[in-house]
């Protein structure tokens, strides 16, 4: 059989692929994710889209991928509003700093 992560050939027995350690036995990441799961993944959607805006904007497009469209699409809006106020905010600390100097 072939290694689902990376593609490479590994024994049919093999539990954990050779080429790069992934578990051969694991569905593709992602694919049938429980109920339970997509929860925690809405939190920490939102935890991310507050205090790392990268994260709340991934996750905001994997949930949108995923049909919780309305999570999803908040999780982006509110990522991008957060990316612009750290962004604003990090830029009046170097200024503040600068001024200071
Ligand atoms: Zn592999």
């Amino acid at each position: 059989m072939f290694c689902k992560a990376c593609g490479k050939e590994v024994m049919d027995t093999a539990v954990i692929c050779t080429g790069c350690g992934s578990s051969t036995t694991g569905s593709i990441p992602g694919a049938g994710m429980s109920e339970e799961s997509i929860s925690k993944l809405i939190m920490w959607g939102w935890l991310g889209a507050c205090l790392l805006p990268i994260v709340g904007l991934v996750i905001g497009i994997v949930l949108c991928v995923k049909g919780k469209i309305n999570h999803g699409i908040g999780q982006v809006v509110v990522s991008l509003f957060s990316w612009a106020f750290w962004a604003a905010f990090v830029t009046a600390c170097f200024a503040g700093m600068a001024a200071s100097a």
